[in-house]
């Protein structure tokens, strides 16, 4: 989106945009685009009731005709023009009805494309701010992937009533007809600049909006209540806030500034116009070239040409500005992938619990980034080997995972699966290997079962009762009113219970279980637990991915114990390996971290006691107030 230039032809220009929300409509709700023609048709044929209403009475008036014929004149322009109205205002009343199923079609392939679209692609800032842009192009009734049916029925109808018009209006004093063109386009063209003062400045607009929101979100961020009071940064966001309103009323000033000369310069440009047009007319009829209902006739038909003529160049700009909103949507859904998902190999066979995954020859470095978290990594992860991986703050044990699971491509060498290259693999049947409890998971606004079951849409409810129960949860949720059909989240769901950091990890450790893949992902799996229920889990991992390949990351060496191997990385690469014991033995990194640790478990019992951390990678605190 780098350039803001309308594009009328070609990918994602004016036509090709309106192409597509034509597809859409016969893909969601035909009846939208009838009802666009219908509203056209409706209005244009108002227009022209209303135009020859009064002329065509005012000559059977003339012409002394009976009273009965003028009554019938009069009750059918009169009828005519009501019952016109009267349907299209149901038309509009009713058109909500069918735009918003296109619409929200529309919002559901955007949020297809985010929910399945490839990793990289996900966490890509250009990615990030063409999803905002989208979400802004369609959300309510008034964005412009709803309202650009107003537009194109505006189009239609000024397209119609002008040619009528042209055609009436020609059979007059073709002079008319230009002088009202060359009027109405110059008004458009000099009101239009100024009316585009808001588009011009909405870079401007959406700063100062951004940042507003910004400071809003943080004074109701309730992991920042705590903060905010300790340090007394309550005052200073007030002053921010105010600062950000301030500005917002700044902006709203100068635009109103801007508007009023546009309407000023309208009124008097239309009068303008207007005067010539009714001047000319006026002298043909003291002329004796034209009648009085002809002269009503034509002076109507003039002002009408004008609104016709500014509505269709309105209507065209109104559409370009809608056209290039609709690209964001159109450039969110086309964004090109970088993994293979349809097109790619599925994988042959259930792996069960026997997969070889390797690292062979890696470097990886972020999209955008200079340095690489690795550079020639090698590492096999052996059908039912239990690896641990410890290292610093930074050392690379995260983007490991990352790179296992095949969120990331290595930038040079390969991931292996049993021997081949996942990037032949479709990506979304490689993810299948895998069950994670990440750092930050992800809890939705469903039912406690069917978050356990993954909203997989057969949920097992013996399974779901099972895997609750060894993950040592069972006893809670079975106490809740609604037990298993509880639901979780209190900003959807008001009676939701509120679960400590230790309870949402569990309910995590039932979703992996149930998912009962071949490869376990553990990133600190007991980070928001205390001491005992930590020594708990550990336990109870010993045992759940007993028979199953696990990588378990965590920041208490000690909790390391249970599994086969242990890496520790250090500035991306492995610096140690072996064994708890090993390593000890090695009397390197490892051995230093474990007996720092230890003498900090021994000597610090009570800040052990309160935080539930005794290591060197701190990044968890935040997780206990999320609940
Ligand atoms: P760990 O999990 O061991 O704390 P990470 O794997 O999160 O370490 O990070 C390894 C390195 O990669 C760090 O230097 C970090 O700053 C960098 N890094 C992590 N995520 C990104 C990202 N999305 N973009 C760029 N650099 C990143």
């Amino acid at each position: 989106m780098k350039s803001d230039k309308i594009k009328i032809s070609g990918k994602y220009g004016v036509f090709d945009n309106s192409l597509f929300m034509i597809r859409q409509a016969m893909e969601t709700n035909p009846a939208v685009l009838w009802m666009t023609v219908l509203q056209a048709l409706l209005v244009v044929t108002a227009s022209l009731l209303e135009l020859y209403g009064a002329p065509v009475i005012l000559g059977r008036l003339e012409r002394r005709e009976s009273l009965g014929e003028l009554l019938g004149t009069i009750g059918f322009f009169s009828l005519g023009i009501m019952g016109v109205h009267a349907l299209s205002a149901y038309l509009e009343n009713n058109q909500m009805t069918v735009r918003v199923p296109v619409r929200l079609g529309i919002i559901g392939k955007m949020w297809k494309k985010v929910g399945t679209c490839s990793y990289p692609v996900r966490e890509s800032q250009d990615f990030i701010r063409l999803f905002a842009k989208a979400t802004d192009a369609s959300m309510g009734n008034s964005s412009p992937a709803e309202e650009i049916w107003n537009t194109f029925a505006g189009i239609l109808q000024n397209l119609l009533g002008f040619a009528i018009y042209l055609y009436l209006l020609t059979h007059v004093e073709p002079v008319i007809v230009t002088v009202t063109l060359i009027a109405a386009a110059a008004g458009f063209l000099v009101s239009s600049r100024i009316n585009g003062w808001g588009y011009r400045h909405r870079q401007e607009e959406a700063q100062i909006k951004n940042r507003f929101f910004y400071f809003r979100d943080k004074v109701r961020d309730r992991r920042l209540a705590k903060d905010v009071r300790i340090f007394g940064i309550g005052d200073w966001l007030g002053e921010l806030l105010d600062k950000c309103l301030k500005a917002q009323e700044d902006f709203h000033l100068r635009r109103e500034r801007a508007y009023l000369f546009a309407d000023l310069l309208d009124i008097a440009l239309t009068f303008l116009r207007n005067g010539i047009a009714y001047g000319w007319l006026l002298q043909m009829t003291l002329r004796g070239n034209l009648g009085v209902s002809e002269f009503l006739l034509y002076f109507t038909a003039a002002s009408g040409f004008t609104a016709w003529v500014g509505g269709i160049m309105g209507g065209f700009s109104k559409l370009h500005r809608q056209s290039m909103e609709l690209c964001h949507i159109r450039k969110l859904c086309d964004y090109e992938e970088v993994f293979r998902f349809r097109e790619g190999k599925s994988l042959a066979g259930d792996p069960g619990n026997g997969c070889t995954i390797e690292l062979r020859d890696v470097t990886f470095r972020y999209p955008g980034s200079e340095s690489s978290v690795f550079s020639h990594l090698n590492l096999t992860l052996h059908p039912g080997e239990k690896l641990a991986v410890v290292g610093a703050n930074g050392a690379g044990k995260t983007t490991l995972i990352k790179l296992l699971c095949g969120f990331y491509d290595p930038s040079e060498g390969a991931v292996l699966l049993d021997g081949v290259d996942i990037r032949e693999f479709n990506r979304r049947d490689y993810y299948r290997l895998f069950g994670a409890v990440f750092q930050d998971f992800s809890l939705l606004a469903g039912e406690v079962a069917e978050n356990v079951a993954s909203f997989d849409g057969k949920t097992d409810m013996e399974r779901v009762r099972e895997c609750v129960e060894k993950a040592g949860l069972g006893g809670k949720i079975e106490g809740l009113p609604q037990g298993y059909h509880t639901h979780l989240c209190k900003e959807v769901y008001e009676d939701a219970p509120e679960f400590s950091g230790g309870e949402l990890q569990r309910l995590m450790m039932a979703r992996l279980l149930y998912r009962d893949s071949p490869v376990m992902i553990l990133d600190e799996p007991t980070a928001a637990l205390d001491a005992l229920a930590e020594s708990d889990i550990y336990e109870k991992y010993r045992d759940l991915t007993k028979g199953k390949s696990s990588v378990f990351i965590s920041h208490r060496l000690a909790s390391t114990r249970f599994c086969d191997r242990i890496i520790l990385l250090e500035k991306g690469r492995i610096a140690e390996e072996g064994t708890h014991e090993e390593l000890l033995l090695l009397g390197g990194s490892y051995a230093r971290l474990f007996e720092i640790q230890s003498k900090y478990y021994v000597e610090g019992p009570e800040a052990e006691g309160k935080t539930g951390k005794g290591g060197f990678d701190h990044r968890k605190g935040e997780q206990e107030d999320e609940k």
